[in-house]
């Protein structure tokens, strides 16, 4: 009998490069996506970009798409109701 955990393991993750840097291999510790490993475990989903304020994850298509927003808060950005820098809703 193999070990199911391992199945699943290589079946579920894949590693891609940190979209943050986009092939830069600048990430530091602080970079949400790849803690400065410059690669990241894909699970197909990842989280909103103004993960301050937001705990929406997106489909990575979506997410690359969107600049890094989920959809509502994409929409908000090019309304410009959302800080760029702080990525704050301007009130
Ligand atoms: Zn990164
Ligand atoms: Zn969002």
């Amino acid at each position: 009998m193999s070990d199911p955990t391992t199945i699943i393991g290589t079946m579920m993750k894949t590693m891609k490069v940190c979209p943050n840097h986009s092939g830069g291999f600048d990430c530091n510790p602080f970079c949400r996506i790849c803690e400065g490993n410059q690669e990241y475990e894909s699970y197909g989903y990842l989280q909103c970009i103004r993960y301050h304020h937001c705990d929406t994850y997106v489909e990575e298509d979506v997410w690359h798409e969107e600049l890094g927003f989920c959809i509502p808060c994409q929409a908000l950005y090019f309304d410009q109701k959302i800080d760029p820098f702080t990525l704050e809703e301007i009130a």
